[in-house]
């Protein structure tokens, strides 16, 4: 089937529907492979950031500085401005649309603490948070997804990008399956947002839901696209032992606090002035030393999070969602014992290019994709470097997705539909009718299921050229595997047997990616901590990678791009020291 709209944004979270909301008087469709409100944006709990100062003198620059500073200076510096200026308009926005954000005494947004947000230029915790108890990105999504149906948004859901369509040197459309009827649609559009979120699902021991399989990335890679920096992977310290699910940093904004099994508090002694509230990649990467010191819980490879301390009131009234998890997935009563966790996967740093207003650019000189945008987990502006600060992420969808959105809007005004190419519908029909006929024997859980083992092992917390070769070596077979899944349900209804199996395929290049970038960054940044390089190395290192699919299954060519500084003593990079 074929459709035209001025604008196509395939993605139904924070990013999709805040751009979608900046098209009032466009045309506008929206593809969501899931129902929108059941986008991970809706799992976000702890908040977002904006310094607006309501509880405790704050200031944009300040943050600014925390989020430079927390990414390990790998930021184009300019975008973090914009991220941290715009932050505040963003929130009033999100207020006056309907979000219900939590209140101070005298009816202000209130504000809590979290990771590596410091007053004063790293002088101590500051309130930046603004949060809906443990439910803020649910909070947010519902505001949006209200909002986007008042504007009259055209949602398509349950419809599975499949590739992106270029002609003439600009992108111009989709082409989509309906999994309700395993029908492929094409939609004809003058400009197209990617904003499909991450891939955690790579790894075991996941923070993310199950639709976070990198999809966008996966699509844009295989037309040629650069992706950004995809060794930068966050793990976040805190998820359900062996389970992963999230235990939001706003708990330890709240006071909780890591426990060894010998009953120490740790991080004291790691980082004495923020202490459980350093920025993630650090903190993870103090639970592993401890446990690999002998001072996990009954030397098994966890720790605790304690959250006793903070009294039956404030976690039911301030945590209610995460304690809820604790009790249900590990049987645990945080209000009287102290909860397992582990680092689990969490976000992507990488993605694909953009600058500041959400273009895709496609090299090293900053060349934009003309009608191809890209905005939230999705893409890399870059705000995040090598570490993103918890609550950065529901800032950057906002402040980033509306760029995007304006942008487009203009793009639109000027610029008509460019043709479709020919035959536009072939490369998603062969990767369908391919896995629909194949008789191969493979298995698609068999693969994902090593996949996400091996990413455990070998593309962790810690990593060195041993592991991460191994894991290279893994995902090329894995990939050569991939070819020969086989489906058992050869149906055309709803059939998520192929939906998972297509998902896969993006996964892997998303893996493979990760792995190219991480095997040639001889240093450590950030998330990205080599057991065999472990400094930091600004002469050969600071700037970013860029990863272009090859010709075989796994093969990658890479190119680097500058950091974009700027003039200013207090954003020259420094050691990481708090
Ligand atoms: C458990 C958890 C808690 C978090 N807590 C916080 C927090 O407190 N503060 C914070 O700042 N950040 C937090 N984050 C991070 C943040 O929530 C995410 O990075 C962010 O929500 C991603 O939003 P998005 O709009 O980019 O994508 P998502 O919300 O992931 O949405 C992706 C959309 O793309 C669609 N899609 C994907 N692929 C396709 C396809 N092929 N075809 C059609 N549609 C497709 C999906 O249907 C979905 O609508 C948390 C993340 C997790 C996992």
């Amino acid at each position: 089937m074929y459709q035209k709209f001025d604008v196509v944004i395939v993605g139904a979270g924070g990013a999709g529907l805040m751009a979608a909301m900046q098209l009032p008087n466009a045309s506008v469709a929206v593809l969501s492979k899931v129902y929108p409100t059941r986008s991970h944006t809706g799992a976000a709990q702890g908040g977002v950031a904006a310094a607006l100062g309501n509880l405790e003198e704050d200031h944009w620059k300040w943050h600014m500085y925390d989020t430079v500073k927390g990414g390990d200076y790998l930021v184009d510096q300019p975008a973090a401005e914009i991220l941290a200026r715009d932050a505040i308009d963003a929130i009033y926005e999100l207020e006056h649309r309907g979000l219900p954000f939590n209140r101070t005494p005298d009816g202000r947004i209130d504000q809590r603490r979290f990771g590596g947000h410091t007053r004063n230029y790293g002088e101590a915790p500051v309130r930046r948070s603004c949060y809906a108890a443990d439910r803020t990105g649910h909070m947010l999504l519902q505001t949006m997804y209200q909002n986007a149906i008042k504007n009259q948004v055209r949602f398509f859901n349950e419809f599975l990008a499949l590739d992106l369509l270029i002609n003439e040197g600009r992108v111009c459309g989709v082409v989509a399956l309906e999994i309700r009827t395993g029908e492929i649609h094409t939609f004809h559009a003058k400009a197209v947002l990617f904003a499909t979120g991450g891939y955690g699902r790579a790894w075991r021991v996941t923070s993310n839901a199950f639709a976070c399989m990198g999809d966008g990335m996966a699509i844009a890679y295989r037309r040629g696209i650069p992706l950004e920096d995809m060794e930068m992977y966050q793990f976040h310290p805190t998820g359900l032992y062996k389970v992963g699910v999230l235990l939001s940093e706003g708990a330890r904004g709240e006071g909780a606090r890591l426990l060894n099994g010998k009953g120490e508090y740790f991080m004291e002694r790691y980082m004495p002035t923020l202490k459980d509230l350093a920025p993630r990649d650090i903190v993870s990467r103090c639970i592993i030393k401890e446990i690999k010191e002998g001072r996990g819980v009954n030397g098994e490879d966890y720790v605790y999070l304690d959250l006793r301390h903070l009294g039956e009131k404030v976690i039911t009234e301030k945590l209610p969602d995460i304690t809820e998890f604790a009790r249900n997935y590990l049987g645990v009563e945080p209000i009287r014992e102290p909860v397992p966790i582990q680092p689990t996967a969490h976000y992507a740093m990488g993605g694909i290019p953009t600058d500041n207003d959400g273009r895709v650019v496609i090299d090293s000189k900053w060349t934009p994709l003309p009608g191809f945008y890209a905005a939230g987990e999705v893409a890399c502006v870059s705000v995040h470097g090598a570490n993103r600060l918890g609550t950065n992420s529901l800032v950057d969808l906002i402040v980033f997705g509306r760029r995007a959105g304006k942008h487009m809007a203009r793009f639109i005004a000027e610029n008509d539909h460019v043709p479709l190419p020919s035959h536009h519908e072939d490369f998603a029909r062969e990767m369908v009718d391919h896995l629909l006929t194949s008789k191969g024997g493979e298995s698609a859980a068999r693969i994902r299921n090593e996949l996400q083992g091996e990413m455990l092992e070998n593309v962790f917390v810690e990593r060195q050229e041993k592991g991460l070769q191994h894991a290279m070596d893994t995902i090329a077979g894995l990939q050569e595997a991939y070819k020969k899944v086989q489906l058992q349900d050869k149906g055309k209804t709803f059939n998520t047997e192929l939906v998972e199996a297509i998902e896969l395929g993006f996964l892997l290049d998303c893996a493979a990616a990760t792995v190219h970038g991480a095997l040639a960054r001889k240093e450590s940044r950030g998330a990205h901590y080599r057991l065999d390089y472990p400094e930091r190395d600004d002469v050969n290192w600071l700037k970013h990678t860029l990863i272009y699919k090859g010709d075989g299954a796994c093969e990658a060519r890479l190119d680097y791009k500058d950091v974009i500084l700027i003039d200013d003593p207090i954003f020259k990079p420094k050691e990481r020291k708090y």
